[in-house]
């Protein structure tokens, strides 16, 4: 097995990622376990962002890194809250200031013109100066509530209405959502560019 950074501390993401990295023959390791340190997160897109905290990883440890990056994209916001997702209303990780600031926010705003999405990227370097990344994405559609449903998930759960669904993200059974969701695209597109890699393609 072959040991791979991920660059997150998230123990959720650590135990997902690594059932599903096991059979190309990675072994997954929380960069806090090695004593390395969050990347400051300085690109002005998702996927700059990804690299940049893989390419942190890679570099502190020697070692093939992984790391993931996502968010909400509102049409109505210009592509707000974007990067700012988990700091929409200041403070990192507030969901419910950062709903509450969504609906204020979108106050205004007709049913015809919420759309939405949730997006997620995938970085994966083979080794710290891999110049040809592995990168996996999803995107889910939907469009955003005017009040919160829904007690699962987290986030913006309670406000994203998946297109084809008449309920929120939120009221989805949880397995339900990580088949269908932007995490659950970019996971499935992953598995399958590696498991494209290992049958010899190289990428
Ligand atoms: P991270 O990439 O896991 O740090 O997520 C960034 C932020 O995007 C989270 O704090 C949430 O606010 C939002 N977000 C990402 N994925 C989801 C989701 O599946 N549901 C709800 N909110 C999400």
């Amino acid at each position: 097995m072959t040991r791979l950074v991920l660059a997150s501390s998230n123990r959720g993401k650590l135990a997902e990622l690594g059932d599903l990295l096991a059979p190309a023959g990675y072994e997954l390791v929380a960069q806090s376990d090695l004593h390395v340190g969050d990347a400051d997160e300085t690109g002005s897109t998702f996927i700059e962002n990804a690299i940049i905290k893989t390419r942190h990883a890679a570099h502190a440890t020697g070692l093939p890194a992984l790391a993931d990056d996502s968010g909400l994209v509102v049409d109505a916001l210009g592509g707000e809250p974007g990067l700012r997702s988990a700091r929409f209303a200041g403070r990192h990780g507030d969901d419910a200031a950062n709903n509450a600031l969504l609906i204020e926010r979108l106050r205004d705003v007709p049913d015809a013109q919420r759309g939405a999405h949730f997006y997620c990227v995938l970085v994966l370097l083979r080794s710290p100066s891999d110049p040809q990344p592995l990168i996996a994405e999803g995107v889910w559609r939907g469009r955003i509530l005017h009040a919160p449903r829904g007690g699962n998930g987290f986030g913006y759960d309670p406000l994203f209405q998946p297109d084809g669904h008449a309920c929120s993200s939120a009221e989805l059974e949880p397995a339900h959502k990580n088949a269908i969701s932007h995490r659950g695209q970019a996971l499935a597109m992953l598995r399958e560019r590696l498991s494209g890699a290992h049958k010899g393609s190289g990428r």
